[in-house]
């Protein structure tokens, strides 16, 4: 395809981006069971689980939770809908009290026996793994472990009294990659004693741990938090949303590059998270504009790289149909940039990587 194109253009460059831009791949649909604060050695300073994944079930017996999970599961299954994943979220999954674990694992068990899933999953923290027990869960069928790491750097671990080093963050990404689960790393840029430098640099570092997705969750201010507390004496002071912004859409290319996608950008709206919210970089287009802004750099910085800036007035871009919704950003907030830069034209075409079609000179009238 690429061969065709700059046949038909032989008088300009064409400039693929060295990466793809994800399609939208059908996925399962997730049914997520939030387990609030279940197996949580402590109550990490920014985290407010309850209004953060809206559910208010911390005191509610696991067997109940699970009685209602299962009754939808089943319901679900009868109409006949899509093959669903089972995700287990909210709480630190792998140090549940055994009981509470037994169960959760023996509903997932009967859920892919009676075909109701196809698949479960399951986020702990990464000093709650070890050999033995991701053993365990690969047997029972999961497939997907995602560790909530938030950052690599041992300094922004201790200021957030996360409790383990990055040494053993490290060994948590190897041990679920040995036990043949598929390793999801979730990240959070802003949080106390992480920088922008530092987030990029966690980025790198989960990339190499071999995490096979990520998610970038940026540190919000929620009542009921130790960060609460912080914030109002000053100690803490959350990023600002363009800060967040440039600084994911860097995090989000260097994934891209290495083929890994970021599959959730911020926290999921809530109307409990809305009403907790104190401070920080809230944003509900937050996924789309930093993709926006990727893009964005992306182009600029390979224009860079293949042109002198002087010999390259115009240029247009080939874009896979899926970066349609969200090129421009918020409101068009990024137009005058690309036309400041030199877009003229977008084609939408059928590949999966954007690229850029450049002229020497700007085309007459
Ligand atoms: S961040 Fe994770 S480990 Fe910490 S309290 Fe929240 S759910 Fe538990």
């Amino acid at each position: 395809m690429m061969e065709d194109l700059s046949q038909q253009t032989a008088a300009h460059d064409v400039i693929p981006l060295p990466w793809a831009w994800s399609p939208r791949r059908r996925r399962n649909t997730v049914f997520p069971i939030f387990l609030p604060f279940r197996g949580c050695p402590v109550r990490c300073v920014f985290c407010a689980q309850e209004e953060q994944t809206g559910c208010r079930s911390s005191q509610t017996p696991i067997p109940t939770l699970l009685a209602i999970a299962r009754e939808a599961l089943q319901q679900h299954a009868a109409q006949r809908k899509m093959p669903t994943e089972l995700a287990f979220y909210g709480g630190t999954f792998t140090a549940m009290p055994e009981d509470d674990l037994r169960a959760c694992l023996n509903l997932a068990t009967e859920a892919l026996e009676r075909g109701w899933i196809n698949t479960f999953r399951c986020s702990t923290r990464p000093d709650s793994v070890n050999a033995s027990m991701l053993k365990r869960l690969r047997t029972a069928c999961c497939d997907t472990v995602e560790l909530g790491i938030q950052s690599f750097s041992d300094s922004a671990l201790a200021e957030a009294r996360r409790g383990y080093d990055a040494a053993c963050a490290l060994q948590a990404c190897a041990d679920v990659l040995n036990a043949g689960l598929r390793l999801g790393v979730q990240l959070l840029p802003g949080m106390p004693g992480n920088t922008p430098e530092i987030f990029l640099e966690d980025v790198t570092q989960a990339l190499e741990a071999g995490a096979q997705m990520l998610r970038f969750y940026p540190c919000l201010v929620l009542e009921g938090t130790q960060l609460a507390k912080l914030w109002r004496k000053g100690q803490y002071v959350p990023w600002t949303v363009n800060q967040t912004l440039d600084t994911l859409a860097r995090g989000w290319l260097a994934a891209n590059m290495a083929r890994v996608p970021v599959i959730r950008m911020g926290l999921a709206p809530q109307a409990e998270l809305e009403s907790a919210i104190l401070d920080g970089p809230v944003d509900p287009a937050l996924g789309n504009r930093v993709m926006a802004r990727g893009l964005l750099m992306a182009v600029r910085h390979t224009l860079s790289q293949h042109n002198a800036p002087e010999t390259v007035s115009n240029f247009e871009l080939f874009l896979p149909p899926a970066v349609q919704g969200c090129l421009w950003g918020h409101k068009g907030e990024l137009r005058s940039a690309w036309s400041a830069m030199g877009l003229q034209k977008i084609h939408y075409w059928q590949q999966d990587f954007p690229a850029i079609r450049t002229f020497s000179a700007r085309p007459s009238a």
